[in-house]
């Protein structure tokens, strides 16, 4: 029986062909810096089997070369890597492994003209070796895997099928046969391709040859002094890392260590957090090199998850070269890096934020999301990192055409009074609706801070943290609030305003309206009691000691349909003009039914406010009797 020659496509792979060679034709030259990044990996993946097993011996120099061929418009881009199998032709050449590049690239095509810029991050994305049909119409890929002495032919013009024969003669390695488009000629003269090598390829740890030529430099800057290296080097080492990343990486850290153990490190924090595009989750890793030589390529394991948007190589002599990726993470010298790597990037957070916080806060805005993601899984720097969050506040409202202005704790409890003991938040769908919750009127007259978050996330994590330093962190719709202690003038005028309220409060006419309120609300409300805490609104809603914040009730009644919040405690303001109209009325029993309707209605108001659920039909005929009887009163 015949082996089949002839394959279809992944449906993605051919989506993602037919907007490679029809929509994104913009920067046809990036497909050479992936297909010479893919011959690169390969050679790199051939020499650490060298080195880790002792029956696979290097016969040559390995080396990248690129064979243009004016007369037949072809291009011929050959390493001697590590070549592949029929079976790892079929797989690796026909289905993607990164499912979020299909998604990616549909958007930039969608942007239209941004779709140039866009494209600047398809190396994030892994589109790898299909952008080959960028530059060609047809394309051979020769390959003898170091494993067998037999190689293949995988042949496609792009259009849906691909096919796979034996072809004798080959040598170990892969040679890429871009038969040029017409209009796309320039890609076989040497000028052409050596300026498009400068431009991406500088790094590229292997020699490139063009001809007898070697055309890239292939310097190692991390092990260069700092002072040795260039702005220029520093940016087109970080476009080599991120795979053509254009746009000026917003810092950078350059790191050298003798001892306890040898390492050099460049890190890199790019413009834009990838993740917040809601493109998928960034896992580009490190490089990782010992003694010059590559090791690993996309090393994730260098670096906490909740760092992985940094770019970047780490080399140290101190690492076995001949360890498999599994053993490598055993290392004690690798987990040391590691943590050294770690603990560099936090305190160069933490130096950004106080001396230039304008760019901490550019940095926070893109990246905040996935560092914030450390307080859960990096208990060592639980505290660093709570220290690095950002949220708004009270103190500094948003001005129109500006980014919402940002505060930590430390520059928070800089700025509270002595004695306070808390830090204040309050959660809320948006910020014009946190404005108007009465809990904040009392922090407001008592000029209290209070961090006004509407991200449920950043709600969670404030609630979850509990406490900053030696501060606790309370939510001010919870009942454990306390407040600093006050001066002696606004002590004796805080005493004043209780003295009323508390005589207020226990006349038996509110105890009556209580009353009635309870009776009305008794199943829906944990407690009906007057508030110690409101001066102007009539009423608001309360959570009970030790439950959870509004907002995150909100978020759980929204995930999940069987959740019941908590009941809340509904406090009624014993001296606002309404409650004490409500009071006097409350002598006379025929006006019971009235007063309980309007607890009904302040209790509905107290829910909309919160944008919790409520019964509209009920509301809106309740509404409309009050709107009668004020009618009715009317000449
Ligand atoms: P990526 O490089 O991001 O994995 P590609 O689409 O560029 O995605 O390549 C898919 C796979 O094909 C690679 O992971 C690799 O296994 C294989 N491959 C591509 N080019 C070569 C090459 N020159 N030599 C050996 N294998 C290669």
């Amino acid at each position: 029986m015949s082996t089949p020659s002839e394959f279809t496509f992944q449906a993605e792979i051919k989506q993602l062909l037919h907007l490679l060679s029809h929509s994104l034709y913009q920067n046809r030259e990036i497909a050479i810096r992936e297909l010479i990044s893919n011959a690169s990996d390969a050679l790199d993946k051939f020499r650490h089997i060298t080195l880790t097993n002792s029956e696979v011996t290097n016969d040559a120099p390995l080396e990248i070369t690129l064979e243009p061929n004016e007369t037949d418009n072809l291009l011929v881009i050959r390493d001697n890597g590590i070549g592949m199998t029929r079976d790892e032709l079929i797989k690796n050449l026909g289905t993607i492994a990164h499912s979020g590049s299909l998604e990616f690239l549909k958007t930039a095509a969608q942007a239209g003209k941004d779709a140039a810029n866009n494209l600047s991050l398809i190396g994030q994305f892994g589109v790898g070796f299909y952008s080959a049909f960028m530059l060609a119409d047809k394309v051979e890929v020769l390959s003898r895997s170091y494993q067998n002495d037999e190689g293949h032919r995988w042949e496609s013009d792009g259009s849906g099928q691909f096919t796979v024969e034996p072809q004798a003669d080959l040598t170990r390695g892969t040679q890429i046969r871009l038969h040029l488009k017409e209009d796309l000629k320039e890609f076989t003269q040497p000028w052409r391709l050596k300026s498009v090598l400068k431009q991406y390829s500088t790094f590229v740890p292997h020699p490139i040859k063009l001809g007898d030529d070697v055309v890239n430099e292939q310097k190692p800057i991390w092990v260069e002094p700092k002072s040795n290296v260039s702005d220029e080097q520093y940016q087109k080492f970080f476009e080599h890392l991120s795979h053509g990343e254009t746009d000026k990486p917003l810092w950078h850290l350059h790191l050298s260590s003798d001892s306890p153990f040898q390492f050099h490190a460049i890190l890199y924090c790019p413009t834009s957090n990838i993740e917040k595009m809601g493109f998928g989750r960034a896992e580009h890793g490190l490089q990782l090199c010992a003694k010059r030589i590559l090791v690993q390529h996309n090393c994730r394991e260098l670096l906490p998850e909740y760092l992985r948007f940094l770019f970047g190589l780490v080399d140290s002599a101190d690492l076995p070269l001949n360890v498999s990726r599994e053993a490598l993470q055993d290392n004690t010298v690798f987990r040391k890096i590691k943590k050294v790597l770690t603990k560099k990037v936090l305190s160069h957070l933490e130096s950004l934020a106080t001396e230039r916080p304008d760019d901490y806060l550019t940095f926070y805005r893109q990246f905040g999301i996935t560092l914030r993601e450390g307080l859960h899984s990096d208990f060592e720097h639980r505290e660093n990192v709570a220290g690095l969050l950002r949220f708004p506040t009270t103190a500094s409202p948003p001005e129109a055409d500006k980014p919402e202005p940002l505060i930590g704790f430390e520059d928070y409890l800089k700025r509270a009074p002595e004695g306070q003991k808390q830090i204040y938040f309050l959660g809320g769908p948006d910020r014009k609706s946190l404005e108007k919750n009465p809990n904040l009127e009392v922090f407001r007259r008592k000029n209290l801070e209070v961090l006004l978050v509407t991200d449920p996330i950043d709600e969670f994590v404030l609630g979850n943290l509990q406490n900053y330093k030696d501060k606790s962190i309370v939510a001010i719709d919870s009942a454990q609030v306390e407040f600093p202690p006050t001066t002696e003038a606004d002590q004796a005028e805080e005493a004043q305003t209780q003295a009323a309220r508390t005589a207020a409060a226990e006349s038996t006419g509110f105890q009556r309206v209580l009353e009635l309120l309870r009776t009305e609300l008794g199943k829906e409300v944990q407690e009906v009691r007057a508030s110690q805490r409101l001066t102007d609104a009539v009423c608001c809603l309360v959570n009970a000691e030790g439950s959870m914040s509004a907002q995150l009730q909100k978020v759980l009644a929204a995930g999940d349909r069987g959740f019941n919040a908590p009941k809340k405690i509904f406090e009624l303001n014993p001296s606002a003009p309404l409650t004490t109209r409500l009071t006097t009325l409350a002598d006379n029993s025929a006006n019971d039914s009235f007063i309980q309707q309007c607890g009904r209605q302040l209790f509905a108001n107290a829910l909309l406010l919160e944008g919790l659920p409520l019964d509209p039909s009920q509301m809106v005929s309740r509404v409309q009797g009050f709107m009668l009887e004020a009618a009715e009163k009317r000449a």
